[in-house]
């Protein structure tokens, strides 16, 4: 392929991105309803519950986890089979109970009871995943990441933007399609819209804003009634 064709697909990638989260940013304006969370530490605790569970059910504990373990050495302190009593609603609960354990014994003995800020540090804690990271990095200090959950994978996927399922590979791609100063939208757009429209079960894209804009669109042609698909760019 021509070198100039190559710059010229990834800038109509780029384009088309833009476009797609300037549309969803409309859409859902200041929308997210993700982990709640008070400071960096309690966001750290929340995304680690977070593995193969829902941020609502996340949410309905963490109140009374955080008002019982109340910072990292409170957390050190407990028995690892109690707090996987005060952690079962999420499931994974032995594995994330030991998890939250060692995590916050390393963060008392290397960093002082404070969660850093740098992504390579970030990783080096026990349960702490390059996920993880990008959460804490975007959500809690206001840094640009791209985190890719579910939703972000299933939406890429469909946008044509990527063709894999490899977490690392989709976040790579988006971080050389988008404006840095944009990478934290696509985490809070996507995943609006993942759960709202454009679900794992079955998109929505007779009602999707995006759709001209996406090469996945099944929407009925026109004077027909059964759906077609409409590849549109
Ligand atoms: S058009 Fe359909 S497949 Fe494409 S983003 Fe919208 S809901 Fe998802």
């Amino acid at each position: 392929m021509p070198r100039h064709a190559t710059i010229e697909t990834t800038q109509h990638a780029q384009q088309r991105m833009v476009a797609i989260l300037d549309r969803l940013d409309a859409e859902y304006p200041g929308q997210f309803e993700g982990l709640h969370f008070t400071s960096p530490f309690q966001l750290l605790i929340a995304t680690i519950l977070s593995a193969q569970c829902t941020d609502e059910r996340v949410n309905s504990i963490t109140p009374a986890l955080f008002a019982k373990y109340p910072t990292p050495t409170a957390f050190a302190a407990a028995s690892v089979d109690e707090l996987a009593r005060d952690i079962k609603p999420t499931g994974y609960y032995n594995a994330k109970a030991r998890n939250i354990h060692a995590c916050c014994r390393e963060l008392l003995e290397r960093f002082g009871g404070v969660v850093p800020a740098t992504r390579e540090e970030l990783v080096t804690l026990p349960g702490v995943g390059r996920k993880t990271a990008n959460v804490i990095l975007s959500q809690a200090f206001g840094q640009q990441a791209i985190t890719v959950d579910t939703h972000v994978a299933r939406l890429s996927n469909r946008l044509g933007f990527v063709h894999t399922t490899d977490p690392v590979a989709i976040e790579h791609t988006l971080m050389a399609i988008t404006p840095e100063d944009r990478w934290n939208d696509i985490g809070r757009l996507f995943i609006t819209h993942g759960r709202k429209v454009c679900t794992a079960r079955k998109p929505h894209c007779d009602r999707c804003v995006i759709a001209a804009l996406c090469p996945s669109a099944i929407l009925p042609a026109a004077g027909e009634h059964s759906s077609v698909r409409s590849r549109r760019r």
